[in-house]
């Protein structure tokens, strides 16, 4: 079998891969991507498009596309816990904290001043396609669905693939010079060895993706409603809800309900089950909506031991997977993307020697640990809410009603209850307010050349930039070039 030979083989064709695709073609770089399935995801999943996502999108004529039809800022700048969505009982559908989130509200300046690019909001589910789209069109032939790896080995020279033909059961051979795991750790990394390292299993998530109308109970402002309500168990047992578009505000047609369960929980939550278990979330017994699908999940915080094997580059969920809080999985994808494109581009058009590469992992990988490590500690953090409210895992169940009603009692006490719950709830501005983690990242060591300033210091609860000011540009660094002398990248 005679091997089609190409300098770049992208394995997985989700956010990730398809962001490397269009990267590479628009710096002239021919490649192979390959995904397993024949469509792009059926689940919503990401939703939330950071300002640095945003950036690399508009520097690669992608941002105009994604504004175009993502979440303008008036319906995703707060985020609300409620008690209920519905029900007309006292402890019904009661708001008892909001934040501003993502750029809106009272963070609009500071957002605006960082970057000229807003966050906005576009769920994985359409922003996918629309990335296909791009990727097709700039590398048209060069995006293969259906095509799933099997094999792979390498040598000095280059990495040879085993890849099916899933839809007509044909097996070919492509020989890359590089290849790019995006996907999703899958596949790559369990074949090469690469441990996955961190706590895993830490609590069973059911999401579902639906669509109802619920445009008389939903506030138009906001994006995120997480539910604290007396007939479940705190925050990842009662609940959150996202709307998803694609008519946006109270009209979206579609919405994703995440509830976590006990791992005794003798129910299995599928696309019948959950309906009774959703409506009873809600207290909207009669609520009428059609569930497209449900996915049941468990929350991991784990990093790959190594970015990069040879030839054999780690990018997104692949290098880096962790609780959806905070946000950062598909933009720290887009980042990985965005930095190991640069550096392929410069190596294979031979402006740079292929040492440059290593610098991939010595810079992504302590943004994917800081990352992997905010995800958590904003995840576990709901919990510190909990105890905000007054609940405790001491709280019998039956107590939790009572504690509600003291929380909203008109009395000196409840004064004080609310009080300390909106100064606990304030400390969860660190997922909701990552401004930091966001656009603040630097590198410490990689591609660059020092100029002797101390490095920016993160800000502890990551919402303000680093004093030193601006972004950095993180691409924008020194090239090693083919010679082996610097030169800068601007
Ligand atoms: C409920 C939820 C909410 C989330 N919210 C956010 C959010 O708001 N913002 C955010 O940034 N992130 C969020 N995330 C995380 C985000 O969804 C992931 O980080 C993102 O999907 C990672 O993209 P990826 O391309 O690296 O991997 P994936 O999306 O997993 O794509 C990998 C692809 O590789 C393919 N593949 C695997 N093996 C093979 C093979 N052998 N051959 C060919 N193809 C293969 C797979 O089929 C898959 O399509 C959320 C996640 C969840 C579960």
């Amino acid at each position: 079998m005679s091997a089609q030979k190409v300098p770049v083989l992208i394995i997985g064709g989700g956010a990730c891969g398809l962001t490397t695709s269009i990267l590479l073609s628009d710096m002239g770089i021919d490649h192979l991507l390959i995904e397993r399935h024949p469509t792009t995801s059926h689940l919503p999943k990401a939703h939330y498009l950071n300002q640095r996502t945003m950036e690399i999108f508009r520097q690669h004529g992608l941002a105009d596309s994604v504004y175009a039809v993502g979440t303008p800022m008036a319906h995703m700048g707060k985020v609300r816990w409620r008690t209920t969505l519905g029900g007309d009982g006292p402890l019904d559908a009661r708001t008892f904290q909001e934040l501003d989130a993502f750029g809106g509200g009272e963070l609009a300046a500071t957002y605006a001043k960082d970057s000229p690019c807003p966050s906005t909001n576009y769920p994985q589910i359409r922003l996918e396609p629309l990335l296909r789209q791009h990727a097709e069109a700039r590398g048209p032939g060069r995006v293969r669905f259906h095509h799933e790896l099997v094999d792979l080995r390498q040598d000095e020279n280059g990495v040879t693939a085993t890849i099916r033909d899933v839809a007509q059961g044909q097996v070919y051979e492509v020989r890359a010079d590089y290849v790019v795991a995006a996907d999703g750790g899958k596949t790559v990394g369990p074949m090469l060895g690469i441990q996955m390292e961190g706590p895993t299993n830490l609590g069973r998530i059911v999401t579902s993706h639906v669509s109802a109308d619920l445009s008389q109970w939903w506030d138009d402002a906001c994006l995120i409603t997480w539910f604290i309500n007396p007939h479940n168990s705190g925050v990842f047992g009662s609940g959150a809800m996202v709307p998803m578009g694609p008519t946006w505000g109270r009209h979206s047609e579609e919405w994703v309900i995440h509830f976590s369960h006990a791992p005794v929980d003798p129910d299995h939550y599928d696309e019948t089950a959950v309906l009774p278990r959703l409506r009873s979330l809600l207290q909207l017994p009669d609520l009428e909506l059609t569930v497209h699908k449900v996915s049941n999940w468990v929350l991991d915080a784990v990093l790959a031991a190594r970015y990069q094997e040879g030839r054999i580059f780690l990018a997104g969920d692949a290098a880096h997977r962790h609780p959806p809080t905070t946000g950062l999985g598909l933009n720290t994808a887009v980042g990985d993307a965005h930095n190991l494109a640069w550096k392929l581009a410069a190596v294979l058009h031979g402006r740079a020697h292929a040492t440059l590469l290593d610098t991939y992992a010595s810079e992504r990988r302590p943004v994917g640990m800081r990352n992997v490590d905010w995800a958590m500690f904003t995840a576990m953090n709901h919990a510190v809410c909990d105890a905000g409210m007054g609940f405790s895992p001491l709280h019998p169940p039956a107590a939790r009603k009572a504690n509600f009603e003291l929380f909203f009692a008109e009395t000196p006490m409840g004064e004080t209850r609310r009080a300390r719950a909106a100064a606990v709830f304030d400390t969860q501005r660190a997922e909701f307010q990552a401004h930091d983690l966001e656009l603040g990242y630097a590198y410490a060591e990689g591609a660059l050349l020092p100029d002797g300033s101390p490095p920016p210091r993160a800000r502890s609860h990551g919402q303000a930039l680093p004093a030193c000011g601006a972004p950095w540009p993180s691409s924008a660094a020194c090239l090693v070039t083919a010679a082996g002398s610097s030169t800068l990248n601007a």
